[in-house]
């Protein structure tokens, strides 16, 4: 089975054209620093500070480009738990529900009353890499970790577009706990049993 390369996420943060503006100033656009592995996708060099409920300040939060239809910060467990946000694992645009948060920009501020999740662990193909896999879209699957901290991760969502292209995107928690960086290579796994 062909291998799949491995992107750790770290914290991060979409924003609104709207909401781009009242942080940056009227007509502001993100600047791009780097292409990330999907096609269109970039970090950019504007950066963010993000303030939880209880007052705990994430400084620096990157913004990925282009923007979005809504605002949505991306944490980790460890980021939730230090900083105190509420921010339940959802698939990334499913933000209906989760957590709030303050977005602090040099011009101004936006408050966000749901936006803060932990991106759920999934995996993008193009049409034709999930036809080579035999996945569909939205299809659970699990993957298979070699290394020296090795295991199988489950709940990995397949998502399948004519935009994407191969990558599975993980998180800064599972990436630490698997001892993963970004370029290593998983096994797609559709069904195992353990052997006691
Ligand atoms: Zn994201």
């Amino acid at each position: 089975m062909k291998k799949i390369p491995v992107g750790i996420s770290g914290r991060h943060v979409h924003v609104t054209k709207e909401h781009l503006e009242t942080l940056f100033g009227e007509g502001y656009e993100l600047t791009i620093m780097k292409d990330l592995s999907q096609p269109g996708q970039y970090a950019a060099n504007e950066k963010i500070d993000i303030m939880s409920p209880e007052g705990k300040l994430l400084a620096g939060v990157r913004i990925l480009g282009p923007v979005r239809p809504a605002s949505q910060v991306e944490i980790s467990r460890s980021d939730a738990l230090r900083f105190k946000f509420v921010a339940p694992v959802r698939s990334s645009g499913d933000v209906k529900g989760s957590g709030p948060a303050t977005l602090i920009g040099p011009k101004g501020k936006v408050e966000l009353s749901e936006g803060v999740i932990i991106a759920d662990r999934h995996i993008h193909f193009s049409v034709e890499e999930g036809k080579a896999f035999g996945v569909t879209d939205r299809q659970m699957v699990s993957i298979k970790v070699g290394g020296i901290k090795p295991g199988i991760l489950d709940n990995v969502l397949c998502r399948v577009h004519p935009n994407f292209r191969l990558d599975c995107h993980l998180d800064t928690d599972d990436g630490s706990a698997f001892m993963l960086n970004t370029g290593d290579e998983v096994e797609l796994i559709k069904s195992y049993t353990i052997n006691a």
